[in-house]
């Protein structure tokens, strides 16, 4: 674990893209068939294989109780250490260091010892155990090794590693092709077996899993007509763009799993969903969006946060909020049809369509049986439509609007599913009011009735280059008081540090953000304010790596300065006055 930890450090200290990768392939291509898909999961900030489902459990406050049950030293030392590195392993390192925690060597854990300690703390109950199973571990590592323990676990490596540059490597360190060591890792969502894979010279033999769920497509984001033609033209498709929650559904027989974007089985939480398609007659992969859905119309997103993290929500919410799934992609199929409902397919593969244009994938997902809304089903398709010039994208855009969808989707239809990916073959032109998804860093007591609880926040996007936090804005109103309270009980739990009213916190919860205008401005580190900012919806399911960036919050400033015409038109005629 020594040497991946020194090999971080070596990587992070050169900012050239091939020394990087050179570094990477050199050590992984030294590595056993033990070591070496241990190494490469955890160089890619993870525990665990991405596709697995699996996570360690644990948070801010474990991991300092037990660095600072090590090093002998009170809490506040570990928070003094992050406000100074703002990086959580660095700091851990630095304790432990100043402390002069130096244990025997010949007890140093090795890679696998690593992964069972954080296979043993995913299967132990509550936060004591899994705290003593790192405490323990911490014990035994050298300060640089807890720092790579610390970063594998926080979930963020810091050492600018792009996505794909394991990949890279893994193709370099055994002279494979780089096409087919990134096939391999779409299909398996796996780096550690794509690593093996491509080390015995069997990329070929990976194939999709029904019930390993594959990284999303992403979209890139658009600000104008004219730029969405002159990128994806002469013709685009139109799709609505919902705003719901994103699903991957899997089916095979009986058996049907829905995936969050971060890859987590969320099925208990919609039930519904998962029984309405059961017994149809095929099998395979959608990617769709989960809405509230009633009287034919759509819920505003803000519904569904009744139905998140909840799972076998009772008939009472089920009825409140009723839900729908709208398939607007199709992943992987069984071109022979399943096997008629309800047993067992046995091992039949499905094909993988990740590579079909989105027109033949659409083709594929329209010939599927699914029981649609209208036939008392809970399916429906995403509303598409062909546009050639900014014009019909506009018109488009004011009829998603019509029908309470926040914009649109323009997709290229010769364009391939690219998984994890923000391709250029999908862009997004959000709604006419603008958001941003931020992350919030601080928390402050309220005034008045919000006296007591932590209500104002403060929220930050990420700058690009350094790819720190940096503080956006301020807001104090949006939430509900359900909502603040249960969140205040979650910032007490994740407080770095305090100063007076104000709490530094765990960088985790992803709020999205509504504003009038946007400024440049001083006042905060990200070079913007914004005017009237108020919480529009806390995003539990969004990560802090998906928040918008300076680099966005400019494209979106400029877009807003330079005649965005197509939103502030479309925004003028759809969207109702605001109440005085
Ligand atoms: P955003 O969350 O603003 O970055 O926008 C991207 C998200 O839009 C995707 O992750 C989907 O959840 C959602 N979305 C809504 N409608 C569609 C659609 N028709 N096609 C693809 N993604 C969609």
């Amino acid at each position: 674990m020594r040497r991946w930890s020194d090999l971080t450090e070596r990587v992070a200290a050169t900012t050239r893209t091939s020394e990087k990768t050179a570094l990477l392939a050199a050590y992984l291509g030294s590595l056993d068939a033990d070591e070496l898909p241990l190494a490469a999961v955890f160089l890619t900030g993870r525990p665990f294989p991405e596709a697995d489902q699996r996570a360690a459990g644990l948070g801010w406050s474990a991991i300092s109780t037990a660095v600072t049950d090590v090093a002998h030293v009170p809490r506040q030392e570990l928070g003094q250490a992050y406000d100074r590195y703002s990086d959580l392993s660095l700091a851990v390192e630095d304790v432990l260091r100043a402390a002069g925690h130096a244990p025997d060597p010949g007890q140093a854990p090795d890679l696998a010892e690593v992964a069972a300690v954080f296979a043993a703390m995913e299967s132990a109950s509550g936060p004591g155990p899994k705290t003593s199973l790192l405490r323990d571990l911490i014990a035994r590592s050298d300060p640089e090794t807890a720092r790579g323990i610390i970063k594998v676990l926080g979930g963020d490596l810091r050492i600018g590693l792009r996505e794909g540059l394991v990949e890279a490597a893994i193709a370099r360190a055994f002279d494979r092709r780089l096409e087919d060591v990134k096939w391999a890792g779409m299909l398996t969502g796996d780096v550690g077996r794509v690593a093996i894979l491509a080390r015995d010279d069997r990329l070929s033999t990976a194939e999709l899993v029904l019930f390993h769920p594959l990284k999303f497509m992403l979209a890139s984001p658009a600000e104008d007509a004219g730029e969405v033609i002159r990128r994806l033209g002469p013709e685009v498709w139109v799709e609505d763009k919902y705003d719901g929650i994103r699903a991957q559904l899997h089916k095979r027989g009986a058996d049907v799993r829905l995936y969050s974007r971060d890859l987590h089985d969320i099925t208990g939480q919609f039930p519904e969903i998962a029984d309405a398609v059961r017994p149809i007659t095929w099998d395979g992969v959608l990617d769709g969006e989960i809405l509230g859905w009633k009287d034919e119309l759509v819920l505003p997103f803000i519904s569904l946060q009744a139905r998140l993290g909840r799972k076998d929500p009772s008939a009472r919410i089920q009825a409140e909020v009723p839900v729908i799934y709208v398939a607007f992609d199709v992943l992987a199929h069984d071109p022979a049809g399943a096997d008629g409902g309800g047993g067992v397919a046995g091992e039949r593969r499905v094909v993988p369509l990740l590579r079909e244009p989105l027109a033949a994938r659409r083709r594929v997902l329209d010939g599927i049986p699914l029981p649609t809304v209208d036939r008392g089903g809970r399916f429906l398709r995403s509303h598409l439509a062909v546009a050639a010039d900014a014009v019909a994208l506009e018109a488009a855009f004011a009829e998603a609007r019509a029908r309470r969808n926040e914009g649109l989707m323009v997709k290229d239809p010769t364009s391939p599913y690219t998984p994890g990916r923000r391709g250029l073959g999908w862009l997004k032109i959000k709604k006419a009011l603008a958001t941003i998804d931020c992350v919030v860093v601080g928390v402050e007591t309220g005034h008045g009735k919000r006296h007591g609880v932590l209500s104002d926040y403060t929220f930050a996007v990420r700058d690009d280059e350094t790819g720190s936090l940096v503080t956006i804005g301020k807001a104090y109103s949006g939430l509900t008081d359900a909502e603040i309270a249960s969140m205040t009980t979650w910032f007490e739990e994740h407080t770095i540090a305090r100063f007076g009213r104000y709490r530094q916190v765990e960088p985790i919860v992803v709020v999205e953000i509504a504003f009038d205008v946007i400024v440049r401005s001083r006042r905060h580190a990200s070079g913007f304010s914004l005017r009237f900012p108020r919480i529009k919806a806390l995003r539990h399911d969004k990560a802090p790596d998906e928040i918008d960036t300076v680099a966005s919050v400019t494209a979106l400033y400029e877009g807003l300065q330079h005649g965005a015409e197509l939103l502030v038109t479309a925004s003028a005629r759809t969207v109702p006055p605001k109440p005085t």
